[in-house]
């Protein structure tokens, strides 16, 4: 779990945690709270930032916003998330609140326009879990051993003395669900099944939230994937032997089935089980030459090296970064620096 390169591989300190608890407890009555999380937010970024959120409601935070880089609009699988009504769109966001919490963030370069929130709050405090975390907060809660930020959000909120109820559980679960891989990842220690029993504790409904998260997708983006699918390659040569799989899907193939972007992050699900590759891939265009990387390891290959190398960042078995060019010429690069992450036997 541990990468010695990172900024941060240990948990928070206890005086990390303390800092954090005084930046909540010193507000005053009035203060200004804007939550933000990182850019296309998944269920770890929406859900620990919305959860967190509905915790400072109920300790009396009353003027508290939550906002995400880009159009507002969610995801149709989040639109159901307790605490949505906190939602701003990013323009109409506190300029200079008096407190910025920010979820899920490895980096600056994740917030977007919203990355000037970090000068212009009166604090700036961090909660993430990715390894690589820059710790660009003035006060930073980064656990890399932490299977999603909802986990140190969850810690947070106990040491504030907030109880978790169904709607916050709802939030945290889908958080540690979708980060886990439906709880199928290494990262699943019996920590995430302790803090999942915690959170069913409530009364929420695993089985609902699966089927809205995971199983729920409209006909156009089903058609979609098979085309996605039906060209992916295979090259069993690649990343010293291991194998690299991938696909991509253009603009064109979203206009063509009527589906917007978001329904492409979870197609790299579909590819990643090739048993002939350790290496997944998926390039989802964004724009003209601009492309949207998802990579994914079974563990020969330290995908975040890649990632990291090619100006993006991650997960040691999952990460991604933003590919110029062509799809072929984005795959070049990958394949280039594959052989060098790869990881000890
Ligand atoms: P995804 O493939 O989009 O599900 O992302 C997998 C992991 O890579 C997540 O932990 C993201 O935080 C990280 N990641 C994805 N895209 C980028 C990027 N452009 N820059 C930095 N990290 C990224
Ligand atoms: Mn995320
Ligand atoms: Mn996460």
């Amino acid at each position: 779990m541990t990468d010695p390169a990172a900024g941060a591989a240990e948990a928070p300190t206890g005086a990390e945690w303390a800092a954090a608890v005084a930046a909540v407890r010193r507000l005053p009555a009035d203060a200004r709270v804007l939550l933000i999380c990182h850019v296309n937010p998944d269920g770890d970024a929406l859900g620990s930032m919305l959860g967190f959120g509905l915790g400072l409601r109920r300790l009396g935070v009353r003027r508290l916003q939550a906002t995400f880089p880009g159009p507002p609009e969610l995801p149709e699988p989040f639109r159901w998330l307790p605490g949505r009504d906190l939602l701003v769109p990013q323009d109409a966001a506190y300029p200079d609140p008096d407190l910025v919490i920010c979820f899920d963030a490895a980096s600056e370069s994740r917030l977007g326009d919203l990355v000037d929130r970090l000068d212009t709050a009166g604090t700036a405090l961090v909660l993430d879990h990715h390894a690589s975390n820059t710790r660009f907060g003035g006060v930073n809660l980064v656990d890399p051993h932490a299977a999603a930020t909802s986990v140190v959000a969850e810690g947070l909120l106990d040491r504030l003395g907030v109880p978790l109820d169904a709607d916050i559980a709802a939030c945290l679960y889908v958080a540690l669900s979708t980060d886990t891989g439906s709880f199928r990842f290494e990262a699943t220690t019996p920590a995430v099944h302790e803090m999942a029993a915690r959170l069913l504790a409530t009364g929420i409904r695993p089985g609902d939230i699966s089927q809205r998260i995971y199983d729920t997708r409209p006909f156009g983006a089903v058609r979609l994937f098979g085309e996605a699918i039906g060209r992916a390659r295979l090259e069993p040569g690649a990343a010293g032997g291991r194998g690299l799989v991938w696909t991509y899907a253009t603009l064109d193939d979203l206009a063509r089935h009527d589906q917007p972007p978001y329904v492409l992050e979870a197609l790299i699900d579909s590819v990643r089980c090739t048993a002939e590759a350790d290496v997944s891939c998926v390039v989802k265009q964004v724009a003209a030459t601009e492309w949207a990387v998802s990579l994914r390891s079974k563990g020969a290959v330290d995908v975040s090296r890649v990632a990291v190398a090619l100006g993006g960042g991650g997960h040691r078995f999952a990460a991604g970064f933003t590919g110029r060019g062509s799809a072929d010429e984005v795959v070049d690069r990958i394949r280039a620096e594959l052989d060098e992450a790869l990881l000890p036997a």
